[in-house]
């Protein structure tokens, strides 16, 4: 059965992910850093439950140990953890969109790194957005051009870099970013904007499910690879 744990999915896209990848027989992990959103999650889907935020060494480790002993490997690894980061521009703010959107996917890659190398055919996601994308935000076509979230995407372009640097560092193991597509989701809630996180979920389940032979080092949308 192939091991696979989701961050920050008590709700929304990583929900979606997780309900999505029980349905094609994984053995899904909810992570989630409220004990009671993420019980009330994994047993609404019947998923297994590990306490992980994403800003907590701690946290993040201790995560990764309970499946190390109960799995002894991980397949698939979601970080899909995320936050919009709005409020005023300042430092604080900063580090806390970073620590959590770019900071937090390393945290949690680096602790599962010995477990996906023990893994047949190892995957990770990472839930970045064309809002990290240069060419998305200076191209006055795109929606992303009038996007006022300057935190989120320069969050975002990071986490993708960092993606793409572990598919180099790391070619045993699959990295791809993905661009779900605009989703009502909490985090979208105050524009009113996006489908339904059903159909989104269906584009980072398919890069949580690629052969052994699937692409590395990507970042792509449902239409395929997006320029950078
Ligand atoms: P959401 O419904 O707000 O879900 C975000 C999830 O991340 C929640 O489970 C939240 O947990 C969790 N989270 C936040 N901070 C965390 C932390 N420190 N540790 C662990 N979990 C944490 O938003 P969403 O739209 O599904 O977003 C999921 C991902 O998709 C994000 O990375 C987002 O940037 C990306 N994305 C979304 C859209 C969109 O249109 N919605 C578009 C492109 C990319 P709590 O419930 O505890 O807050």
């Amino acid at each position: 059965m192939t091991v696979t744990l989701v961050t920050g999915a008590n709700k929304g896209i990583g929900y979606e992910t997780a309900r999505q990848l029980l349905e094609l027989g994984h053995a899904v992990y909810i992570g989630a850093r409220d004990v009671e959103r993420g019980e009330k999650a994994a047993a609404e889907l019947g998923a297994r439950f590990v306490q992980l935020d994403v800003t907590d060494d701690a946290s993040v480790n201790s995560a990764l140990a309970t499946i190390d002993s109960a799995e002894g490997r991980l397949d698939v690894l979601v970080n899909n953890a995320g936050i919009l980061g709005d409020g005023p521009i300042d430092g604080p703010t900063a580090l806390h969109v970073f620590n959590t959107n770019t900071v937090g996917l390393l945290r949690v890659t680096e602790a599962a790194l010995p477990l996906l190398r023990k893994s047949a055919n190892p995957t990770v996601v990472t839930v970045s957005s064309s809002a990290g994308s240069f060419w998305a935000v200076t191209n006055p076509e795109r929606p992303e051009f009038n996007l006022p979230l300057p935190l989120y995407s320069a969050s975002k372009a990071a986490a993708t870099m960092l993606t793409v640097q572990y598919a180099k560092s790391q070619p045993g193991i699959k990295f791809n970013a993905v661009e779900p597509g605009t989703t009502a989701t909490d985090l979208t809630a105050a524009f009113g904007i996006g489908r339904a996180p059903e159909e989104s979920a269906r584009v980072v389940v398919r890069l949580a499910t690629l052969d052994a032979n699937g692409p590395t080092g990507t970042f792509q949308d449902e239409h395929g690879e997006v320029p950078w």
